[in-house]
C-alpha cells in the first residue's frame, strides 16, 4: 500500500489521522471512481484498535480543547475556511472523481458551502448566549458546555459537505471529533484533515478513521467515552447505532433517508412546478431530500407529463467532469443493481416508464419517471436513491395532502401552488422536516434541519446544533454571591 495516491493531480493521504498523526492500518479496501469503474486507490482500513485509538486521542485532547476560548475556536475555524477556499478547486476535483457529482457544482456550490459550514458556525458561537433571568433575587446563567469527543459518521452523496456540516458544529461547541466518512467516498475528509492541520488546528481535536462501518461502527458508536454520536445515512445503519449507543445512553443525532413529495396543483405556474420536478435528477438522484414522488393534480396532470417529459429528455448525461453534463453516474455497482432492482419489481407489479425505466452503459442510470403505481407498493414507499421518480395524480387537496404524508418518512415536502391561502393550509398539514413553496433545495444554516418520523431523530442548524453538541447547564447563583438565605 502506498501512503499517498494522487487524484485528479492532488496528492491524497490514504491512512488515518489519529492525535496528530497519519496512522495506517494492515488491511485496506479499493476506493473505485464512478466515473468509470477505475481503481483510484488502496484506502487504510480501520480495526477496532484504530477506532479505539482516534477515540482515545480525542478523549486526551479536551480538555484543552474544551477550555480554549471561543474567539480562538472561532479564528481557527475561519482558518479551515481559508484552507478550504484555497484548496477549493483540489477539492472539487478529488470529490468528482470519488463520488460521481458533478464537477460544476463542487466548484460552485458545494464547495464554497462548505467552507460557509465553518464560517457560520465560527460566528455562531461568537454570539451564543441566553439571557440571564431570576428566581427570587437568585440569578440563573445558562452555559452551553462542550459535550465531549464526539463521533460523526456520514454518506457518500455529498461527503465533505455533510461531513462538514458536522464537523464545524462539534468543534465549535468545544468537543473533540473522531469523523468516519463512508467508505465509497473517502478521499475529501482526508484532504480536511490536511487542511485543518495546516490551520493550526492543535493535535487530537479532528480525528480521521476510514473503513467499514460494519467492522467499526461498534468500536466506534458503542464506546463509553464518546458523548456524542451525529450520523446520516440510512434508517437500517441508525437502527444499529442507536442500539449500540444505547449501552451508554450516548446522545444520537440521526439524519436519515426520504421519499418526500412534490405537490402540484392546478393553480401553479406549471414552467415553474416542471423545473422543480426536473430538479429532482440532481446529484443523479442521490439527495436525502429529493421531492421523488410527484403529485399532481387530475387537471393538470396531462399538461405536466408533457413538459416534464420534453424537459427531462434534454438532460444531458455523461462524464460529470464535463461542464455540460447534467446527470452524472451512481455511485457504485452496488447502488445500481439496487436502483435497477426497485424499477423492474415496480415495473412488474404495473408501473408504466414515461422517462427511461433501464441501465446504460458503465455506473450510468437513465433517469427515469413511473407512472400507474399504487399508493402502497414499494416504489411509492420505498427510498430508491438513485434517479427514479414516480408520478402521481390527486382530485382534491384533502387526497394530495393524505398522500404526500402517506409514507414512513418525513425530511421534505415541496408545493407549487399559485394560491397563498392553498399554501398556508397545505404546509401546515404536511409531515416533513422542511417544506419548501415555489422553490426548491434553498438552504440556510440557521434553520433547523432534519426528519421527521423514520427521516431522523433531532435538528441540527443554528442554535439546534449548539444545543446537540454542548451539555447545557443551567448556574443558580445566591443573592449575595455566596448563600441563599438572603
Ligand atoms: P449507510 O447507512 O449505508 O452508511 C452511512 C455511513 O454509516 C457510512 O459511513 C457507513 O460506513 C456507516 N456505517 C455502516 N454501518 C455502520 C454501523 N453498523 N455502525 C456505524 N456506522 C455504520 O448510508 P449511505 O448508503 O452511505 O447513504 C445513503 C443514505 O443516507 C440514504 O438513506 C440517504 O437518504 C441518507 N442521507 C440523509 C441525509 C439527511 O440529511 N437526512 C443526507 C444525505 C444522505
Amino acid at each position: 500500500m502506498t501512503d499517498k495516491i494522487t487524484v485528479g493531480g492532488v496528492a491524497v493521504d490514504t491512512r488515518h489521522w489519529i492525535g496528530g498523526e497519519r496512522v495506517a492500518s494492515p488491511d485496506t479496501f479499493t476506493d473505485i471512481s464512478p466515473i468509470d469503474g477505475s481503481t483510484i486507490g488502496e484506502i487504510s482500513r480501520a480495526t477496532p484498535a484504530e477506532a479505539a485509538a482516534a477515540i482515545a486521542a480525542a478523549k486526551a485532547a479536551f480538555p484543552a480543547w474544551a477550555a480554549t476560548s471561543r474567539a480562538e475556536r472561532a479564528r481557527l475555524l475561519h482558518a479551515i475556511a481559508d484552507g478550504v477556499e484555497k484548496r477549493l478547486e483540489e477539492l472539487a476535483i478529488v470529490e468528482t472523481t470519488d463520488n460521481g457529482a458533478l464537477l460544476r457544482s463542487h466548484r460552485r456550490g458545494v464547495m464554497p458551502r462548505v467552507a460557509h459550514n465553518f464560517r457560520f458556525f465560527a460566528d455562531w458561537l461568537l454570539k451564543l448566549d441566553h439571557e440571564d433571568f431570576e428566581t427570587r433575587g437568585h440569578g440563573n446563567h445558562v452555559s452551553w458546555d462542550p459535550a465531549g469527543p464526539s463521533v460523526l459518521i456520514t454518506p457518500w452523496n455529498a461527503p465533505l459537505l455533510l461531513a462538514t456540516w458536522k464537523v464545524a458544529p462539534a468543534l465549535a461547541a468545544g468537543n473533540t471529533v473522531v469523523l468516519k466518512p463512508a467508505e465509497w467516498s473517502p478521499l475529501t475528509a482526508s484532504l480536511l484533515a490536511d487542511i485543518a492541520a495546516e490551520a493550526g488546528l492543535p493535535a487530537g481535536v479532528l480525528n480521521l478513521v476510514q473503513g467499514y462501518g460494519s467492522e467499526i461502527g461498534d468500536a466506534l458508536t458503542s464506546h463509553p467515552d464518546v458523548r456524542r454520536i451525529s450520523f446520516t445515512g440510512s434508517v437500517p445503519t441508525a437502527r444499529r447505532i442507536a442500539a449500540s449507543a444505547a449501552a451508554n445512553l450516548t446522545p444520537l443525532s440521526l439524519e436519515l433517508g426520504g421519499k418526500s413529495p412534490l405537490l402540484v396543483f392546478a393553480d401553479a405556474d406549471l414552467d415553474l412546478a416542471v423545473d422543480l420536478a426536473v430538479e429532482q435528477y440532481d446529484n443523479a438522484g442521490q439527495v436525502c431530500l429529493a421531492a421523488t414522488r410527484f403529485l399532481v393534480e387530475e387537471s393538470v396532470a396531462e399538461e405536466f407529463t408533457r413538459r416534464f417529459v420534453e424537459k427531462a429528455g434534454q438532460l444531458t448525461q455523461g462524464d460529470p467532469r464535463d461542464e455540460a453534463t447534467d446527470v452524472g453516474p451512481n455511485i457504485h455497482p452496488r447502488q445500481l443493481e439496487k436502483i435497477d432492482g426497485f424499477v423492474q419489481r415496480a415495473v412488474a407489479a404495473g408501473a408504466r416508464a414515461l422517462v427511461g425505466g433501464h441501465r446504460k452503459d458503465g455506473q450510468y442510470y437513465a433517469p427515469t419517471l413511473l407512472t400507474d403505481v399504487a399508493q402502497d407498493s414499494e416504489i411509492v414507499q420505498e427510498e430508491v436513491f438513485g434517479p427514479v421518480l414516480t408520478l402521481q395524480t390527486f382530485a382534491t387537496e384533502d387526497e394530495a395532502v393524505r398522500l404526500a404524508n402517506d409514507t414512513r418518512f418525513g425530511l421534505a415536502a415541496t408545493v407549487a401552488t399559485g394560491d397563498p391561502e392553498r399554501a398556508r393550509r397545505v404546509t401546515a398539514r404536511l409531515v416533513a422536516g422542511t417544506v419548501w413553496v415555489n422553490c426548491f433545495f434553498v438552504r440556510d444554516l440557521r434553520a433547523p434541519f432534519g426528519g421527521s418520523r423514520l427521516s431522523g431523530v433531532g435538528r441540527e442548524g443554528g442554535s439546534w446544533s449548539f444545543d446537540f453538541y454542548c451539555d447545557l447547564k443551567n448556574t443558580v447563583t445566591a443573592p449575595n454571591g455566596w448563600s441563599n438565605h438572603g
